[in-house]
């Protein structure tokens, strides 16, 4: 798997540059509209972390996977509605997308219900667009604690920037509000980096890339 190759050596060249060990970074295969026969080839070559942006997708395609391949961790990078909350739970072992006080507490509830706690990361609306998910910058603190109340073990933080300009500011920010939350520790990790972006990511601490297209090829 050559594209699976190249973006390995990629994060690794970019976290030298950093002074970070490569193993610091994890690299999420964003398999979202592919099918188990393009998904395949990733697994044969020895990838076991994928993420998925919607439940019910997930739901058709990994169970059967994950037979073949029971190590794999697959993690939840879109938009959650809150009365999918007990399917996500149950289904990954990572949510990205904690963006709301309503969504705060169905996952909270989801949790202790199943008595399974999933790592789970803020996502920050690092670029305030209107269109996009996140919560607000000003809201980080608030949702952290809540979050934290509810019993929703909130590993980081993550962001999709705005498109088409540079990436690096806002991950930078991110960072930043990162760092500026840390006090009590346990907020250590940046879910930030596409396929466009993931080594100026990895340049300024992203722990995750989430990297689908390079990958992939284009989505249809
Ligand atoms: C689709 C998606 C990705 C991957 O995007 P590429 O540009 O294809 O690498 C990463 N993160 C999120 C939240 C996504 O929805």
């Amino acid at each position: 798997m050559d594209q699976l190759q190249d973006i390995r050596a990629r994060i690794a060249r970019s976290a030298e540059i950093a002074g970070r060990k490569p193993e610091a970074i994890e690299l999420i295969a964003i398999s979202k509209t592919h099918d188990a026969e393009a998904i395949e080839p990733l697994l044969a070559a020895g990838q076991r972390v994928f993420g998925e942006n919607r439940v019910q997708e997930a739901e058709a395609k990994w169970p059967a996977l994950r037979t073949a391949y029971p190590e794999v961790k697959l993690h939840l990078v879109g938009q959650l509605q809150s009365n999918k909350a007990e399917d996500a739970v149950a289904l990954f072992d990572c949510i990205h997308s904690v963006d709301r006080p309503s969504l705060v507490a169905a996952l909270g509830k989801a949790m202790e219900k199943a008595a399974r706690k999933v790592p789970c990361f803020i996502q920050v609306n690092i670029g305030a667009e209107d269109q996009k998910g996140g919560c607000a910058i000003a809201d980080v603190p608030a949702l952290l604690a809540s979050a934290r109340e509810a019993g929703i073990p909130v590993v980081g933080l993550m962001c999709v920037p705005p498109a088409g300009i540079e990436a690096a500011p806002f991950f930078a920010l991110l960072a930043k509000i990162a760092a500026d939350n840390n006090a009590d520790g346990g907020l250590d990790q940046l879910s930030m980096g596409m396929s466009d972006d993931f080594e100026t990511a990895v340049l300024l601490g992203a722990t995750q890339v989430r990297v689908g297209s390079a990958l992939f090829g284009k989505r249809a």
